[in-house]
């Protein structure tokens, strides 16, 4: 039932014209313009997954008990899909998005999505939404995302789920392009704890992260940190991206997969990328005053963050309710420099990077 899934096509019949469409592509944002279709598929109890459709963009009509609104049962997942130079249009490790969010799924007692159907309507949107895959250096962001859709105030895993995908053109995702960002490090708030929910893509995270984000934001800086919730010392990641720091000796460093900690497709490319390139990188804890010595010391070189929205992003400054130090001189230095520029060709597709990395869409 599930393999053989055909997907049936209700082509919008208010699709935006070229113009209006190249318009709103002029200068995205991020997450603000979507296209002019999704897809979605049904999930029910005793019958599996079945209604896969890529119909007009619209809102879902859903009961004011339906489980998702009470008890928060939903994952997501974030992708891109960029268009090369010659036309053709990519997406970037697409499989690594389709097991995490079974990953995903499994921790929070959903069902599993076989990885062909995740991939397939994936393609389906990008396929009809092809026009909306900008040129130059913007990029299609995918939003695969899943949620609990009973009619129950019963506390349990709901007996019907929604698969949908959305998808909208971006540019950079934050304002200034290439500039440093500063992180605030939160000594009130934890993301994640061991056997909580840290390691999937679930709305969750985000919600409990947003107070922190505000600290951060109302102290000056752009992103918030996070620390390990048993002794707040170990620093793990950021509410929506992974850490990196650059050692003096050029030796990476980044927090290991603890199971509090979202596996990033990006923090794994990088390593991988790093490796190749003959640089060292251990995975092992690195807590918060150890930062703080060796960005004083000068054995910190660079810290940066990364993700499939923005990529590599230097910071610049750290700050919290008691310190506040600069890494370097402030500024993006020459490893998250040459680290991105790597990763970023590979995706976009300029430079054959390792087997299987880029996946070609049908158009
Ligand atoms: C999505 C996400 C990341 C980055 O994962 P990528 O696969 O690199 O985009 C990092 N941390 C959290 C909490 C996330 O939700």
């Amino acid at each position: 039932m599930t393999q053989q899934t055909t997907f049936s096509l209700e082509p919008n019949p208010n699709a935006l014209d070229a113009a209006t469409r190249d318009a709103l592509m002029r200068d995205p944002a991020f997450g603000r313009v979507f296209t002019d279709h999704m897809v979605t598929i049904t999930w029910r109890e005793g019958q599996g997954w079945q209604d896969a459709k890529v119909t007009a963009r619209k809102p879902f009509s859903i009961d004011p008990a339906c489980s998702v609104l009470h008890y928060g049962q939903e994952i997501f997942e974030g992708m891109k899909a960029y268009r090369g130079a010659d036309g053709a249009v990519t997406l970037f490790r697409p499989l690594e998005n389709a097991r995490r969010f079974q990953a995903s799924a499994k921790r929070m007692a959903m069902p599993a999505l076989p990885e062909s159907l995740f991939l397939e309507a994936i393609e389906q949107l990008v396929r009809i939404d092809q026009a909306w895959v900008p040129h130059g250096s913007g990029s299609l962001y995918l939003r695969p995302f899943m949620f609990a859709n009973e009619v129950f105030l019963g506390i349990k895993p709901a007996s019907e789920f929604i698969f949908c995908v959305i998808a909208c053109p971006v540019g950079p995702y934050f304002k200034g392009g290439d500039k440093a960002v500063s992180v605030w490090v939160s000594e009130n708030y934890t993301r994640a704890a061991p056997g909580g929910t840290g390691e999937a893509k679930c709305g969750g995270n985000y919600a409990g992260s947003l107070v922190a984000q505000n600290e951060a934001t109302a102290n000056g800086c752009d992103q918030v940190v996070f620390l390990d919730a048993a002794e707040h010392r170990w620093v793990e990641e950021l509410g929506g991206m992974n850490i990196f720091f650059v050692m003096d000796d050029g030796t990476l460093v980044t927090p290991p997969l603890s199971g509090s900690i979202l596996p990033g497709i990006t923090r794994a490319s990088v390593i991988e990328l790093a490796r190749e390139m003959g640089m060292v990188v251990e995975e092992r804890r690195y807590s918060y005053p150890e930062w703080e010595a060796d960005a004083k010391s000068g054995r910190l070189a660079e810290a940066f963050v990364c993700g499939t929205a923005a990529t590599l992003v230097a910071i610049g400054e750290v700050r919290s309710a008691r310190t506040r130090f600069a890494i370097g001189n402030g500024t993006a230095g020459n490893t998250v420099k040459v680290l991105r520029d790597r990763l970023v060709e590979i995706q976009r597709n300029q430079a054959a990077g390792p087997a299987g990395w880029v996946h070609h869409v049908a158009l």
